[in-house]
């Protein structure tokens, strides 16, 4: 690994800040890669992977023992080429469940009588996608960075303060200073790092909560995805096994806290009466957990020697399952920027690497950001009669030709191309 020492002072070295008041020496990185989550999880693989030097920084919190996270991630096909063509897939220990068929309806009544699911599209050979459970994704990606990454590109360490600059500058929570060209920022949705480059964030909150928990089904679910356009909040149940399913119901807050202090059998009645008889009785099967929906996106994601990757840079509603799907793309189309730019010569930091970047990414991060919130603002939390339009619309759709794009869309890499969404690696000795 290539690291200097250089003794530079960044224009943070007069603040009043006494942990930067000292003269300092910095340790330098061509490439400074910060967070803990999945996206840099991934993100550190495919660098490693291309032959690109880097120094890794996730929090202490990030490396120690978590609480489980009993989510699961639902995988579109594109995004599982890439996992298998970085190893991960294969460390994957516990079973993984096919996406072959997708039905979306609004309240019960809509799907009662044997009426159907009044949109319902289907893809078989290959899966649209692959429902994954999020512990095991998480253990899968570390046991791989464990085998590629040598313990001197991991810093258990967060970082603190930015300057943007050339280079730019780095105080870890050490009071470590590291200097470096480019810093890639996948530190999540609240991330410092896009605070601090003064990146702008359009927020797109409706004071949501998803409430996630695992249920078993007392009629086979199979292969297929379901998800309800409710009136208080979309319900999407993920098949995990034959009879058993993951369920992501996002609901006004006051709504799903009121939900979370319910008992097991009222919990379950609520939410049957909300999805209906369709697999039969739905019994809760693992703890009711909470997550507050913050989604979000930035106008801007990169400049030069900054770029953001991951819910860092866009944050979705989770009703379509594609929050992590859009990261995975980010990586790969960040990694072939990258690739394509040290080709021609060009630096990690170069502005042309920045701006491919940007425009790449615009097309798929908008259209995703567009349309889930346009689901939900269009066919949640209406009055009667536009909800029945809404919902009327979902039947003309199911009708036309058109919706074998929504078999393309849910598969990925079609708003989005990159060598590694269709399982190619790149490799590179070293650069
Ligand atoms: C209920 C729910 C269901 C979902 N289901 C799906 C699904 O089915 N399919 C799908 O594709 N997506 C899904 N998503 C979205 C997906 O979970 C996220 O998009 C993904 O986890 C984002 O990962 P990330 O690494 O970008 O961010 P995070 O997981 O937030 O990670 C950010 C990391 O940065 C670290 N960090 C923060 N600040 C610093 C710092 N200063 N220095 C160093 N480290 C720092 C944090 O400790 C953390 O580890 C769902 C989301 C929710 C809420």
């Amino acid at each position: 690994m290539w690291l200097r020492q250089l003794s530079l002072r960044p224009k943070w070295w007069i603040d009043n800040n006494s942990k930067m008041t000292q003269e300092r020496t910095y340790q330098h990185t061509p490439i400074a890669l910060i967070g803990g989550g999945l996206t840099t999880q991934v993100l550190a693989l495919s660098l490693v992977h291309s032959g690109f030097d880097f120094i890794w920084f996730l929090g202490p919190q990030d490396s120690q023992a978590e609480t489980k996270d009993t989510r699961t991630t639902t995988i579109h096909h594109a995004g599982k080429m890439m996992l298998d063509a970085l190893g991960i897939w294969t460390s994957l220990q516990e079973p993984t469940c096919p996406i072959t068929q997708i039905a979306v309806a609004g309240t019960p009544q809509d799907t009662d009588n044997n009426k159907g699911w009044p949109l319902c599209w289907e893809q078989a050979d290959p899966p649209m996608a692959w429902v994954v459970s999020n512990q095991d994704l998480k253990t899968a990606c570390k046991t791989e960075t464990n085998i590629q990454l040598s313990k001197q590109k991991i810093q258990l360490v967060s970082i603190e303060t930015m300057t943007i600059g050339q280079p730019n500058f780095l105080l870890d929570s050490t009071g470590k200073s590291w200097s470096c060209d480019l810093v890639i920022a996948c530190d999540g949705a609240n991330s410092l790092l896009r605070k601090q480059a003064g990146f702008t964030v359009i927020d797109q909150s409706r004071n949501e909560t998803a409430l996630v928990t695992s249920v078993q089904t007392e009629r086979p679910i199979g292969t297929i995805a379901y998800q309800r356009f409710l009136p208080s909040g979309p319900l999407a149940l993920m098949p995990i096994s034959t009879k058993t399913a993951s369920i992501v119901w996002s609901l006004p807050n006051s709504e799903a806290e009121a939900l979370t202090r319910q008992d097991k059998n009222s919990f379950e009645d609520t939410l049957n009466a909300a999805f209906g008889n369709y697999l039969g009785r739905l019994t809760q099967a693992s703890t009711l957990l909470t997550w507050p929906l913050k989604p979000h996106f930035c106008p801007r994601i990169s400049k030069p020697g900054f770029i953001l990757a991951g819910d860092a840079g866009h944050a979705l509603h989770p009703l379509a399952g594609m929050g992590f799907n859009l990261a995975l793309a980010d990586v790969a189309i960040l990694l072939d920027c990258l690739q394509n730019g040290a080709c021609s010569g060009l630096t990690p930091s170069h502005a042309s690497v920045a701006a491919a970047y940007r425009s790449r990414r615009k097309l798929e991060i908008l259209a995703l950001t567009f349309a889930t919130q346009g689901l939900n603002r269009l066919l949640t939390r209406k009055p009667g009669p536009l909800y029945q339009m809404a919902c009327k619309g979902m039947s003309v759709l199911g009708q036309l030709p058109a919706k074998r794009l929504l078999s393309d869309l849910a598969m990925g890499g079609k708003l989005a191309s990159a060598p590694l969404l269709s399982g190619k690696l790149r490799r590179s000795d070293s650069r």
